[in-house]
Formats: structure tokens, sequence, C-alpha cells
């Protein structure tokens, strides 16, 4: 059960709340979020019907919720929603492309990177300062020196940022140059670190784990929504299975199942799943037509000596074929892309 608080209570109405519910030998964590404070009570649910909890001072909802992930699912939210990133939104009204470098690698790079994204319609622009590699040998980002690069390529071209943070310690820091923090695939259980960008008061992108149930992903997310942070977009990657031939298997069928479990946008991301250059502009296709709210695609001016992930990346006339996969599937599922025209031919 969930009680949502009104936006003007007050400390004494929700320790009135906490009160009472463990009074009869429930439990209640309190979330309180920047708009408004959230009640999670555990315990004997009839139990908790009895004690007319919406009658209280200050409780603007109580909500009966079937689904273990509560604040997250449809059942508490029946609308679908929208995100707003640094002025942009991500949500079921269009369909939005996020692209830019793997990793950032140098300021030219990344700008040129960035210039590649909005050619091919981008709004938003990724780019990794903090890697989780798994290889401890392998480029690990420029952390904070990437960082700056980020926010003077926003400078330069306008795209709100999203990056990644890997260790709770980093969101303050990240969450000072960032538009939208995101959660890699390695962290979606690394529970400190949903907290932590639950509490940082911006946007959360958070990617499926390569071995997530959607249940798992969608418990993941309740974790940054119980401190009261409802702004998480959800990003399908591709799940590990017995398939070699692709680096992770894209799960299309995760749209439309996640989209009627959860209120929040999902995306996907065709670069991380496939592994593959040839495989992006197709399964940006698949996506789109399955409902995606969104792509983030790997984009890089030189792939054949990028630090990360270059066989993935897209490059020259890719970036057309990728503008017109999203245009053209976004309108044959009714509805207009996000931002700029983006160049076809
Ligand atoms: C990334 O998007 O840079 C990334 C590392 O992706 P994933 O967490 O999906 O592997
Ligand atoms: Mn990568």
């Amino acid at each position: 059960m969930v009680i949502v608080m009104a936006a003007d209570a007050n400390t004494q109405q929700v320790t009135a709340v906490v009160d009472l519910v463990t009074s009869t030998g429930g439990r209640a964590f309190v979330s309180r979020g920047l708009n408004r404070t959230i009640i999670g009570l555990v315990g004997d649910v009839d139990l908790f019907d009895s004690l007319s909890l919406a009658s209280l001072p200050g409780v603007a909802e109580v909500m009966r919720i079937s689904a273990p992930y509560k604040l997250v699912s449809r059942e508490h939210h029946p609308e679908r929603s929208t995100v707003r990133v640094g002025g942009v939104s991500i949500g079921p009204d269009s369909v939005t492309l996020i692209a830019g470098p793997c990793a950032v690698e140098t300021p030219t790079q990344t700008l040129e990177a960035a210039l590649m994204a909005q050619q091919a319609g981008a709004t938003l622009l990724r780019g990794g300062a903090y890697k989780p590699r798994t290889s401890p040998y392998a480029f690990q980002g420029l952390g904070v020196e990437g960082l700056r690069i980020l926010a003077d390529v926003r400078e330069k071209t306008g795209l709100p940022i999203v990056t990644e943070v890997v260790e709770a310690a980093d969101v303050p820091t990240v969450a000072s140059y960032a538009d939208m923090l995101q959660i890699g695939t390695r962290n979606v259980q690394n529970f400190p670190l949903l907290q932590a960008v639950g509490d940082a008061g911006l946007p959360v992108m958070l990617k499926r784990g390569m071995s997530s149930t959607i249940e798992e992903w969608l418990m993941a997310a309740e974790y940054i929504a119980q401190r009261g942070n409802l702004e998480i977009v959800l990003c399908e990657r591709g799940i590990r299975t017995f398939e070699t031939a692709t680096r992770n298997t894209l799960d299309v069928s995760a749209v439309p199942v996640v989209q009627r479990l959860s209120h929040l946008p999902v995306i996907v991301d065709p670069s991380h799943s496939g592994g593959r250059r040839d495989l992006v502009v197709p399964l940006t296709r698949a996506a789109v037509a399955a409902g995606a709210d969104g792509v983030i695609v790997d984009v890089h001016p030189h792939p054949e000596t990028a630090l990360c992930d270059g066989p993935q990346a897209l490059i020259g006339e890719d970036l057309s074929r990728l503008a017109e996969a999203v245009t053209v599937m976004a309108s044959a599922t009714g509805r207009p892309v996000n931002g700029a025209p983006a160049l076809i031919g």
C-alpha cells in the first residue's frame, strides 16, 4: 500500500501517519521527494484499510497496489508518463533520439560526435565520462575532465547531456554537469547507487540489467522512485541469451510488456544490444515499430580508433539511414520525432 501526501503536508502530518501504521504492527517507509512525500506501507493490508488513512490530515491518496513495484506501476499511475530532460520530452507523444559517443575521449571527438548526433536528428547527447568496463585494463573514462568536455559541447550545440554515473559517491559531481543520469546495465542492482540517483533531483535513465527479468528491472526503478524521484526512463539494451552472433539479444517484446506494467517511458539502445554497426538501423526500426519512446545510439567520428565500442558506432551515411529509420517508423506508429527535422537523404 502506498500513501501519497499532499504537496503542502507538514512533518507532523507525516509523523501521524507513520505512528498510526507502526502502532498496529505495520512498517512505514517515508520517501521525501522534491515535490511530494510518499509513504510505503508494509504489513497487513486489511488492517491498514480499517485505519481510514485517507481521512487523515495531509493525506492526498491511499493506493492498494498488487504489483511488487508500486510507484512505477501503471496501477499507481494509469497515464503513461513523460520525462523532461533539459527541455526535451521523452514520453508517449513522440519518439526521441539520443545519440553521441560511447565514451568522451577528447573535446574534438566529442564535439564532432555531437554534431553527427544533431545531423541525425538527436535532441539529447549521450557520452560516458565514467565507463564501467568489463576489463580493468580497458579505458575507464576521463572522469571529471570528461564531464567538463560534455558541458562545453552542450554550450556549443545546445544538446542536453545524458551521462553515466557508476558510484554513489560520484553522484553529486556527475549531477552538477549532467541533465540526465544514466545507470548502466552492470549497476542495475547497485541499490545504494540507485538510491543516490533517486536523491539527486535529476531525471534518470535506467538500463535493463543484461540478466535482469523485467520484474527485477522495475524493482530497480522502484528504488529510485522510492526516494521521491519519478523522472525515470527505462532503457532496454539487450539481454544475455545462448546466442553468440550478437553481443546481447535485443528483447523487443520488453517494450510493450513494460509499457503495460509501468507508466515510465521506455527507450531502446540498439547499439549496445547488437554490438554491431550493421544492426543498429534495423534494430532501431524494430524498436520504434514496437512502440519505444526513443532510441539511444552510439556515433563516433573515427570508430576505428575509438577507445570504447567502435564496432557499433555509426558513421557517415549511417546517420541519414538512422534519421530515416526513426522518422519513417515514428510516422508509421502515428508519432512525431522529437525536435528539429532530421536530415534524410
Ligand atoms: C553505455 O551506454 O555506455 C553502456 C555502457 O551501456 P550498457 O550499460 O548498456 O552496457
Ligand atoms: Mn559502450
